[in-house]
């Protein structure tokens, strides 16, 4: 298995296309061919996760923050970025950051949030807007079925709950060949009328690719009859932060309570409780004050994420309690998620979880 293997690993659940304009997630450095002969999984890497890596044989670090994100103008080690870079390259070991992709991602780093805190009956609180396509394409009759199945196992055809799921309605197509084609139906020409099925599918927009692969591989015409069409659908599984509910709601000392146990915190920063039982939680892992607006829209009566500024703290007024726990603190359980994905799908290396405790942030 290659550093490339775990790369598209990580991408199969969370694609790259995913991350936000700003991001710099994806191999950050090493050999797309280097042979993994272990991997160490952290929130952040740091020189000190590098070490550790090295200490433990691992050639290859997943992290879910990138360690470069600005970009480097030169290599010197004058700051822990560079000396981290260094460190890596000197020890080839591969670098790689699933970053705000992993925050869109079904079942991603706000998902595993709501999950620690034994969260029900949830969904993402801002669903993806324009990252689904709709195919529609032109067959004879008696190859639509072959095409269908080809397509479905791209990855197209997906709603929900529902797989291989596709509209067909048949028709006759109409074409005529010229003298250099080497047409599958009729000849040179001469003009051809053939009963068609025309199919139509939706797909996630990074997969275009293989979706149109596996088309034309399976279609039995030379030249194939298809159009694209971008969609303004939401993506329900896919998009930021996530709403759930309590089993059973809360008054605000229970709750508190909860909160501190169910993630191991010492304590955490709120804005007043609204003196009225606590049920549906909104949450985002790391910075998530942008969401506060689809927080209050869909009811939650708490918010949990981490790095709120003091003035944004009042935009809560009295519609739902910002619980403002740490970036580190709420984002640090998806070393076990990414821990338990890569374990599942890679069995002849070892993967390990870092034991480096990255928080920047310490609390007197
Ligand atoms: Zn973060």
């Amino acid at each position: 298995m290659t550093v490339q293997d775990v790369c598209h690993s990580m991408e199969t659940w969370a694609p790259l296309s995913w991350q936000e304009s700003y991001d710099n997630a994806g191999l950050l450095c090493g050999s797309r061919n280097q042979t993994v002969r272990g991997i160490l999984i952290s929130l952040d890497c740091t020189e000190a996760v590098v070490k550790e890596a090295i200490e433990k044989g691992c050639n290859m670090i997943v992290a879910h923050h990138p360690i470069v994100f600005k970009g480097l103008k030169s290599l010197t080690g004058k700051n822990y970025v560079e000396r981290t870079m260094i460190l890596a390259i000197k020890n080839d070991i591969a670098i790689y950051a699933s970053h705000t992709n992993l925050d869109h991602a079904p079942q991603g780093v706000s998902f595993h949030l709501a999950n620690k805190l034994g969260l029900i009956n949830g969904k993402v609180l801002r669903p993806f807007q324009q990252a689904l396509k709709q195919l529609s394409y032109f067959v004879p009759t008696e190859s639509a079925a072959k095409t269908r199945e080809a397509i479905h196992a791209a990855g197209a055809g997906n709603i929900g709950n529902y797989s291989e799921c596709s509209f067909s309605q048949t028709g006759i197509g109409r074409f005529t060949p010229n003298e250099l084609a080497n047409p599958t139906i009729g000849s040179a020409k001469k003009a051809e009328e053939v009963n068609e099925e025309q199919v139509q599918v939706i797909f996630p927009a990074h997969l275009e690719k293989g979706v149109l692969a596996a088309l034309f591989q399976a279609h039995p015409y030379e030249e194939v009859a298809y159009f694209v069409t971008s969609l303004d659908n939401t993506w329900n599984e896919v998009g930021s932060g996530y709403v759930a509910e309590l089993p059973h709601a809360m008054d605000a000392d229970q709750f508190s309570k909860h909160l501190k146990q169910s993630l191991g915190l010492s304590h955490f920063r709120h804005t007043a409780w609204l003196g009225r039982p606590i049920q549906r939680i909104a949450v985002c892992g790391g910075a998530g004050s942008f969401l506060l607006g689809d927080a209050m829209k869909a009811g939650a009566d708490v918010f949990i994420s981490g790095d709120f500024k003091y003035h944004e703290f009042f935009d809560a007024e009295n519609h739902c309690t910002i619980c403002d726990i740490g970036h580190y603190e709420s984002e640090v359980m998806i070393k076990d998620a990414i821990h338990a994905y890569l374990s599942n799908n890679f069995s002849t290396f070892a993967v390990l979880k870092s034991m480096t405790n990255s928080n920047p942030v310490s609390y007197a």
